[in-house]
């Protein structure tokens, strides 16, 4: 037989590297930002075009390269970070696994241009799918621009990959914030399609926050510091009353790297135990250090994940050190939704007027006693249901058809509608049917019905909205206003109204009906974290997931006392959805006990 085992050539290998360390634009945003660090650069500037899939600079003013160097740096395994392997034991770059140059160079086209502070000109190298096209000398500013284009360009299956600008975009920001979190005293600034996304001064940690995450954050910031013999942990959490829907404002560095953690993130959130309701988050910002030689970061190509020597005892530091500043600074046991924002902040603000919307969370909320809204509207229009139809992934609709149409009529025929409902546990409603008792999940079955109204309202867009009297303005991040323009539409076509969107706020002015006032923060943001969470690739997908996640925010839930034409309603309406039987989430709505089952247990 003959020999069949060869060496990979080097541009193959370095595209298979490529797979592991760039997965999208915003990894490359990612090492492109961290070798500027690493340069000991004060002043980075990060330059995108079309989401990263045009173009994506980064333009540092570090120490720069020498011809040979710059050169180099493009070889696989080619870093000036460490040279033995105990080294990875000593880290203080964020790189040193040397191939982030080499494996961009394989999958985009790349200009370099780099000087160091003594030179007299600088280097230019263009490579492209790893073929060097030329090195020159050129007159340029001490420091290094990479300029990576097309990204993928020889990979067609993995730039097909890749989703619409606004979420590669918004990859882009989140990155770029960690980074840009990671160090205060570096100046960044950030263009998109030439327009400025942030322009960061240099500052300390706490102005650094505010200028990503907007003004209001300000007082919301509770400041933690505490050095013991194997850790010394900074940063600030958010207080209580400010604990958001969403997990995203949480970041954990370690030696000024973002990584994620989800073993520590609960030990953070366990110091809040009792001081947030469930669904809720906290914000934090936590900057732990840690002897270099206690961790090890190359267990991930793109280094987001480290492993700990002792994770138990930084558990617990961790735990109690913000369950103390949480005490410190005045937080009450159990959250008063009633008190006002302002209290127990040790710090004046002189733009206090702005008040960011409280967290009112009533879990006794009943969407029927509200006086505005007297019942739910649910304006059914078969004619036009053939559209809204389609919007079920997967289901045989055919089937439900059947099920839709012989449901109600199997169950009821006889006894509708004088049947009678009950409610038991302020969780059921039963009521008796020609087969004998049906028990309805309040809850699940008002997300059914809440489910299909959302869906109808958003295919037909002839939602009922309600105009409010104060527009309201709501903070969010960069990120999050991304992705608010994305699905503005869709949020309009369920009854959003958008007075303005601005650049870290938008401001609502017309609501639907199904929701009040107090809500909306909490329903916007529980919304972005479900898209989030959901990463669609279609604009299909991501209008089922929003009717899911209205209907699951606003649907009445276990634990509410109904009143008679309360329960009548949602029986009513449940048996004239599509789907009856299920949840939108797939649980059981409904149960029967046919009258022979009850026969049984007396027979015996
Ligand atoms: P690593 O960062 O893991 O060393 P990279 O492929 O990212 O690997 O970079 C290779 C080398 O190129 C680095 O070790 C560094 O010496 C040099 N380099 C890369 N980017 C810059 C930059 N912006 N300024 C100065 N040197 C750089
Ligand atoms: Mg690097």
């Amino acid at each position: 037989m003959p020999d069949i085992i060869q060496l990979l050539p080097d541009h193959v290998a370095n595209q298979i590297a490529a797979g592991e360390v760039v997965q999208r634009p915003a990894s490359v945003v990612k090492e492109l930002l961290e070798n500027a660090i690493d340069a000991e650069a004060s002043n980075i500037k990060l330059i995108i075009k079309e989401a990263g899939k045009i173009l994506i600079q980064v333009i540092d003013n570090g120490k720069g390269m020498s011809i040979t160097d710059a050169r180099l740096s493009f070889e696989r395994h080619a870093t000036s970070k460490i040279k033995k392997a105990e080294d990875l034991f000593n880290l203080h770059t964020k790189g040193f696994r040397g191939e982030a140059l080499a494996s961009i160079a394989a999958i985009a086209h790349v200009d370099l241009k780099t000087k160091q502070e003594n030179q007299e000109l600088g280097t230019y190298i263009k490579i492209e799918g790893s073929n060097l096209i030329f090195q020159e000398n050129v007159s340029t500013l001490k420091g290094t621009s990479v300029a990576v284009k097309n990204l993928f360009y020889n990979i067609p299956a993995r730039r097909n990959f890749l989703k619409s600008n606004s979420i590669e975009t918004r990859h882009i920001i989140n990155e770029f914030q960690r980074v840009a979190l990671a160090h205060p005293t570096i100046s960044f600034s950030f263009y998109h399609n030439e327009s400025e996304v942030y322009n960061l001064t240099s500052g300390n940690l706490r102005q650094r926050i505010v200028s990503i995450f907007g003004k209001k954050t300000n007082e919301k910031l509770v400041p933690i510091n505490e050095v013991t013999d194997v850790l010394e942990i900074n940063g600030f959490i958010t207080k209580p009353e400010f604990a958001k829907k969403k997990r995203d404002e949480q970041f954990f560095f370690v030696n000024d790297r973002f990584i994620k953690n989800a073993y520590l993130n609960h030990a953070v959130s366990s110091a809040f135990e009792s001081l947030l309701s469930n669904g809720y988050f906290p914000t934090y910002f936590l900057y732990l250090t840690v002897p270099t030689k206690s961790i090890d970061i190359n267990i991930h190509p793109t280094k987001t994940e480290i492993k700990f020597d002792d994770e138990k005892t930084l558990y617990a530091i961790l735990r109690s050190t913000v369950k103390h500043s949480l005490g410190q600074y005045n937080v009450a046991p159990i959250l008063d939704f009633d008190r006002s924002a302002s209290f127990d902040t040790p710090y004046n603000y002189k733009d206090k007027k702005s008040e960011t919307p409280k967290i009112t969370v009533n879990h006794d909320f009943n969407p029927f006693k509200n006086e505005e809204q007297k019942s739910i509207q649910f304006p059914y229009k078969r004619e036009k249901s053939q559209q809204w139809e389609s919007l079920y992934t997967g289901i045989d609709l055919h089937k439900i058809e059947v099920e839709a149409e012989t449901i109600p009529n199997l169950l009821f025929s006889d006894d509708k509608p004088n049947s009678k409902t009950y409610q038991v546990h302020k969780k059921y409603i039963v009521s008796s049917i020609k087969s004998g008792i049906v028990y309805i999940n309040q809850h699940l079955a008002h997300q059914r019905i809440l489910y299909e109204e959302f869906l109808e309202n958003i295919t037909v867009k002839e939602a009922l909205s309600q105009q409010l009297l104060f527009p309201l303005e709501i903070s969010f991040n960069k990120s999050d206003i991304e992705l608010i323009r994305e699905i503005k539409d869709d949020l309009q076509s369920v009854g959003f109204l958008f007075d303005k969107i601005l650049e870290d706020s938008i401001v609502v002015n017309g609501i639907p009906v199904t929701i009040i006032e107090s809500q909306i923060t909490i329903i916007i943001e529980q919304l972005l974290e479900d898209i989030k969470n959901d990463i669609p690739n279609a604009s299909f997908s991501q209008l089922d997931v929003m009717a899911k996640s209205l209907a699951k925010s606003l649907a009445i839930k276990t634990g509410t006392k109904l009143d008679l034409r309360e329960q009548e309603e949602i029986v009513n309406k449940l048996f004239i959805c599509k789907q009856p039987d299920l949840s939108p989430f797939g649980k059981t709505t409904f149960v029967t006990i046919d009258i022979d089952e009850i026969d049984k247990k007396f027979n015996n």
